[in-house]
């Protein structure tokens, strides 16, 4: 919309009113710490809080991305919306008279801030309407509704409890409804009754205008009414379901200025507590599903509006988990995976990427999860989420599926298929774990194949995408002469070091065998913002557990600098998980030779100098003493190769 020039009285007045943390809430969970608010970042995805929001400074900023600033810019930055349209949104919701430059173009303004006030309005009252006819046919109607058929709301009741198999309390929570039969039942009680004017009702997407003569009719008409709330719990449309056989079986709402489809999610507003609680959000097909997931206490259900997920949406949800956690529950039909398939929509990108944990479940037998649930018990479902694969193992099942890989063709499309999926995966460590994982698979157990598959593999998705090999580096000769202390070798020292920090941070239990190997061997953190990490951690860590990182960010407050370098050690993806968690030892041996091996490095380099100055005739004895030295540190090397033994590269 056209905004005036606003009066700077209007902007100062906002600025002064508009709290951040209140402002900050609407869209993230914020948890106080100290005196300051901490949350998961909007603007970049994260796992675990490094979004902090002051109020006594009224400014943001996250460590993890840089994004920093005020009120106003916070919500520019994250609805993407003009300076002037986030100060009017703001004067409204805080109530500060609005002044523009010019007096005549206020009225203009007023009008367009109110229309959405003016909408959520009609539709609350719309879903009212629909609520009672759903209880009251015409014998038993208060004074307000005006005569609906008598049998038809028993019908739509009838439905939902025997049908749906809804309890009273659901059918209450959901506040699901019914519209009458008749063609301007709605329009009747809203325009003549209620008096809203009929352009607003219209714009409400609630009637449509007659093609044929004057006047108006219901969008809805004889189906089962179920209101779709924002997040913050305002009606905002409808979902109509036929109650027999009619088509379309299911109607929306059209996109009006307060609904837009690709924006919303049906039942986020009642699932985002339960989502925060099991760090988890299922997202299934219908409305009805959602509905018996939350009626069977299963409370982080989300339904799409059968549409593809956006990638808006998803981040919606995600904002709720700390873990990123998304289950997909979606019909397997005759077609299989179709489902699936285009609800995944946008979002394939963001799992690729490893930013989102995208986990699919199929129900058995094709069921959706509201017949599932019909004669079942919740516990059973609940398992099934429990056991739902990742998206990526989910897709390599579904290729191998009814397919026999002794078979030349069916191995060939297979391992095809398999390049094509590899090729997607952005992030390295998560490609590098299902290269092993597909050639494991297509070496039928032989595994004297798996490196061959592996090669295989990499030389065919080699062509787009240059990487390292992911099978174990062991070098034969690893310290012959300066020339072999190749690159490699201190390009690998970050990756140690941080691999350290990380196993440190996140798992309390090797922590002290971490301090010992360090003290044990003398080694210090090289770069300067991973000593600066340490000492963070070693001033604090004394009998502290699990809320090492949240304490060691507080600290940090006053460091952004170096905060932004390591910040990103305060994030764990779930394949470094599970590699920690299933050979934590040999990790931390082979990162610790790591930099073991680059100090000794560099002392031998030394020790090749200061040889190499001395006249073996001239100082026999010091020329052999130096030999001995000299022997010992090249095993002490090759020692160090052998622990490292395979390549951190892969790792992280
Ligand atoms: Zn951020």
């Amino acid at each position: 919309m056209h905004i005036p020039r606003l009066h700077p009285d209007t902007i100062e007045e906002v600025k002064q009113r508009a709290d951040i943390i209140d402002v900050i809430s609407e869209h993230v969970v914020l948890r106080k710490r100290g005196k300051d608010y901490v949350g998961l970042c909007p603007f970049h995805s994260e796992k675990s809080p490094s979004f902090t929001a002051s109020q006594t400074k009224q400014m943001y900023y996250c460590f993890g991305c840089q994004a920093g600033g005020n009120a106003m810019k916070f919500l520019m930055d994250l609805e993407k919306r003009s300076f002037a349209e986030v100060v009017l949104d703001l004067a409204r919701r805080y109530q500060v008279s609005v002044k523009t430059l010019e007096p005549e173009q206020r009225q203009e303004l007023q009008r367009q801030l109110s229309l959405r006030e003016q909408l959520y309005e009609v539709l609350a009252t719309a879903a009212q309407f629909y609520q009672h006819a759903l209880r009251y046919g015409g014998q038993k109607r208060p004074s307000e509704v005006p005569l609906v058929e008598a049998t038809s709301g028993e019908k739509a009741l009838q439905y939902l409890q025997s049908v749906r198999q809804l309890k009273e309390e659901t059918i209450q929570q959901f506040g699901i409804g019914y519209a009458p039969a008749g063609w301007e039942t709605l329009y009747r009680y809203l325009v003549e009754d209620k008096r809203y004017p009929v352009q607003l009702v219209e714009k409400a997407g609630l009637i449509k205008p007659r093609k044929e003569a004057s006047g108006y009719y219901d969008v809805f008409r004889d189906r089962i009414i179920i209101p779709i709330h924002d997040v913050l719990g305002r009606v905002i449309g409808f979902g109509g379901r036929s109650l027999g056989d009619e088509q379309p079986k299911y109607l929306n709402s059209p996109e009006t200025e307060v609904f837009i489809k690709g924006k919303t999610l049906f039942a986020l507003d009642k699932a985002k507590a339960g989502i925060s609680q099991q760090d988890q959000a299922v997202v299934v097909e219908g409305y009805f599903d959602a509905i018996a997931l939350h009626a069977a206490g299963i409370n982080n259900a989300i339904a799409s509006l059968g549409t593809a997920l956006s990638i808006e949406q998803v981040r919606q949800v995600l904002r709720y988990t700390d873990s990123k956690q998304l289950v997909l529950n979606f019909d397997a039909d005759k077609a299989g995976t179709n489902a699936t398939e285009r609800a995944i929509g946008e979002i394939a990108e963001l799992a690729y990427k490893g930013e989102v944990q995208l986990k699919i479940l199929n129900l058995p037998d094709g069921k959706d999860a509201d017949e599932y649930l019909q004669g079942r018990e919740p516990e059973d479902y609940r398992q099934l989420l429990a056991n739902a694969p990742l998206w990526l193992d989910w897709q390599i099942q579904q290729m191998t599926k009814e397919r026999d890989l002794k078979q030349a063709a069916d191995f060939q499309q297979v391992s095809g298929q398999m390049v094509k999926l590899l090729k997607n995966i952005a992030n390295s460590d998560t490609r590098n774990y299902y290269i092993s994982h597909c050639a494991e698979i297509l070496s039928l157990g032989d595994t004297r194949l798996i490196s061959l598959r592996v090669e295989n593999l990499l030389t065919q998705i080699a062509p787009t995408r240059a990487f390292r090999k992911p099978t174990p580096v062991i070098k034969q000769q690893p310290v012959e002469t300066e020339q072999s202390l190749d690159k490699s070798e201190s390009s690998l020292l970050p990756i140690a070091e941080a691999l350290l920090l990380q196993i440190y941070l996140h798992y309390p239990v090797y922590r002290g065998a971490i301090v010992d190997v360090l003290d044990e061997r003398d080694l210090q953190f090289s770069l300067s913002h991973h000593r600066f990490l340490w000492r963070q951690i070693l001033e604090i860590s004394s009998g502290i557990d699990d809320d090492l990182i949240s304490m060691v960010q507080d600290r940090c407050l006053e460091f952004p600098e170096e905060m932004s370098l390591v910040s990103h050690l305060f994030h764990l993806n779930e394949k470094t998980q599970k590699e920690i968690i299933s050979r934590h030892d040999k990790l931390i041996q082979a990162a610790t030779a790591c930099i073991e091996l680059v100090l000794r490095e560099k002392r031998y380099r030394h020790l090749c100098q200061l040889f190499e100055q001395i006249d073996p005739e001239a100082e026999p004895e010091k020329w052999e003493s130096y030999c001995k030295v000299f022997c010992q540190e090249k095993q002490q090397l090759q020692e160090l190769e052998r622990q490292r033994q395979f390549s951190l590269a892969e790792l992280l």
